[in-house]
């Protein structure tokens, strides 16, 4: 079985530089709350990269996974946001 307490982050098609949009407000995932799940910040889903909707009324857990597979340059969103 799937938990279904995260969402899947949106890679915003149409931004000039990659954007991830939450995939259950579609507020975009500011890089400063985009992370490896490693370490301090890890949360207990299969997913390797999370991004937390700062949204006040969502505040929801995004796995990032996805829509990083279709960046070309996935590395490039973490190295800012670290
Ligand atoms: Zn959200």
């Amino acid at each position: 079985m799937t938990q279904n307490n995260y969402y899947t982050a949106i890679l915003a098609e149409r931004s000039a530089v990659p954007t991830l949009l939450c995939g259950h407000c579609h507020s975009i995932l500011s890089r400063a709350r985009i992370f490896r799940n490693e370490g301090d910040q890890h949360q207990d889903i299969e997913c390797q990269v999370i991004g937390l909707c700062s949204a006040d009324d969502c505040r929801a857990v995004n796995c990032c996974d996805e829509a990083m597979e279709k960046l070309e340059n996935p590395e490039q969103l973490l190295d800012i946001a670290s």
